[in-house]
C-alpha cells in the first residue's frame, strides 16, 4: 500500500509534530513560504469542525479570498481529501452553491497502541475517527527489543493489508518517553532504550509514521472528539499512571520530552505501598488499577474507603498541576467500574480543597467516555500532521 498523496509534509518549523492546525495552535511565526500550508489547514480544519459548506461560505468561514479558496479546494479534491456532495438550492437570490466536505470515508489512517500489558492494540479508522476494524497482537511479556519492534509490525502489517483505501498515516502511542523523531528514550516493558521506533516503522512499511507517548496521545483524542478544552490534562491510569497535557490549544511536551510523567511523584509523606520503581507512595503505586482490585478484593466491605483514600491521593497530586497551569479540566481515562463515582468525586474534592477558593472552584475532574482513546488520538496525530486538522 502506497503512501497516499494527500500525505504532503506538515508545516515547517513545529518542533512538536502535531502539526498547524487552527485548534491545535502552533507558538511558531507563519512564515511567507509556509502560507499556502497554513492556509490549506486552516480550510481542512474549518470544515471537518463546522461540516459541510459551499466556497462561498469556506472563503467568508476563513477570510481568505475566493480564489485562495478555490485553488486549495481544487488541490484537496485531487488529494481526495475533500469531494462535493453535490448542489445546494439558494436560500436567497443567485444561482445554487455546489455543497463541499471533507472526504471522511476516502482515506484510512491505521491507529495503534502499544501500551497494553499482554496484548497490543491497533485499529483501521476513517478519517472521522471511526474505528473500522480492531485487531491485536499478544505479547509475551519479558520479550526482548527486537521481540517487541516484529510484533508491533506484524500487526500493523496486518491492519494495512486489510485497508482498501489509501493510507494517510500510521500513529502510534507507547509507552514511556519519546522524543519528537519518534525515538523511545527509555520503556522498559518493551526493553526498549534509545529505539527509533518511527523510523524503523517508516522504513519497513513505506507509510508516513508518528510515535508518541501513549498519553500523549490519548490526549488529542480528548480534545478533537470529545470537545475537550484548550487547557486540559488527562490522566491514564492503568498498571501505570502518565498524562498527556494540552496547554493553550498546544501540546505540552517539555525540556525532557517527559511533560505529563507524574506516576512517580511520592504524594504525601506518611510513606504508602511500594512502587515498581523501588520507592515508597509514588502516585503510581497507590492508584494503579491491580492493586486498587486486589486490595478491593481482599477487603470488599472497605471498597468504598479505599476508592476515596486512592482519588484523594491522585486529587493531591494534581492540584499543584492544575493551579501551575490554570487548567480548565482534569479527566481520567481508565477502568469505569474503578475509577466512576467514589474515584473522582475524592479526587474532585481533593483538588477543590488544595487550590485558591473561587478561583478553581469549577475545574471538573471526570472519566473519559471514549473506547480506544490511544487508537483515536493516535489519529488525531496523524490527522493533524498530514492535514492540519485536530
Ligand atoms: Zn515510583
Amino acid at each position: 500500500m502506497d503512501a497516499s498523496p494527500a500525505a504532503r509534509p506538515g508545516p515547517a518549523g513545529d518542533p512538536s509534530g502535531f502539526g498547524l492546525g487552527g485548534r491545535l495552535r502552533s507558538a511558531s511565526k507563519v512564515l511567507p513560504e509556509q502560507a499556502r500550508a497554513h492556509n490549506r489547514a486552516l480550510v481542512l480544519q474549518t470544515l471537518y469542525h463546522r461540516g459541510a459548506m459551499s466556497r462561498a461560505d469556506l472563503a467568508r468561514e476563513t477570510a481568505l479570498t475566493r480564489v485562495t479558496i478555490s485553488d486549495l479546494v481544487a488541490e484537496s479534491i485531487a488529494d481526495g481529501i475533500i469531494h462535493e456532495l453535490g448542489v445546494r438550492e439558494a436560500a436567497g437570490p443567485g444561482k445554487p452553491a455546489i455543497v463541499i466536505d471533507i472526504d471522511r470515508d476516502g482515506h484510512r489512517i491505521i491507529g495503534v497502541d502499544l501500551s497494553g500489558t499482554t496484548a497490543f492494540d491497533g485499529a483501521v479508522l476513517d478519517l472521522g475517527g471511526r474505528m473500522l476494524e480492531r485487531r491485536s497482537a499478544p505479547f509475551p511479556p519479558g520479550a526482548d527489543a527486537e521481540r517487541a519492534y516484529s510484533t508491533a509490525l506484524g500487526l500493523i502489517r496486518e491492519l494495512t493489508a486489510a485497508v482498501t483505501r489509501p493510507v494517510l498515516g500510521i500513529g502510534v502511542g507507547t509507552p514511556g518517553v519519546v522524543r519528537p523523531d519518534g525515538t523511545i528514550v527509555r520503556a522498559p516493558n518493551l526493553s526498549w532504550t534509545e529505539f527509533p521506533l518511527e523510523e524503523r516503522l517508516s522504513e519497513d512499511l513505506g507509510l508516513p509514521v508518528l510515535v508518541r507517548n501513549d498519553a500523549n496521545a490519548a490526549v488529542l483524542a480528548e480534545y478533537t472528539f470529545a470537545e475537550a478544552r484548550a487547557d486540559v490534562m488527562l490522566i491514564r491510569i492503568g498498571r501505570g499512571v502518565g498524562a498527556g497535557l494540552i496547554a493553550g490549544g498546544q501540546p505540552l511536551v517539555g525540556a525532557r520530552f517527559a511533560a505529563g510523567e507524574i506516576g512517580h511523584v511520592v504524594v504525601g509523606t506518611d510513606r504508602g505501598p511500594r512502587c515498581v520503581c523501588g520507592r515508597v507512595g509514588c502516585l503510581e503505586a497507590w492508584v494503579n488499577a491491580p492493586r486498587l482490585n486486589a486490595e478491593i478484593a481482599a477487603h470488599p466491605g472497605r471498597r468504598r474507603e479505599i476508592l476515596e483514600d486512592a482519588g484523594a491521593r491522585l486529587g493531591i497530586a494534581i492540584a499543584p498541576i492544575v493551579a501551575a497551569l490554570d487548567l480548565s479540566e482534569v479527566v481520567i481515562a481508565g477502568a469505569p467500574s474503578l475509577f466512576a463515582g467514589v474515584f473522582v468525586d475524592a479526587a474532585t474534592r481533593a483538588l477543590h480543597a488544595r487550590t485558591l477558593e473561587g478561583v478553581f472552584a469549577d475545574v471538573p475532574v471526570r472519566l473519559s467516555d471514549q473506547d480506544g482513546i490511544v487508537l483515536r488520538g493516535a489519529a488525531v496525530m496523524v490527522l493533524s500532521a498530514q492535514l492540519g486538522v485536530s
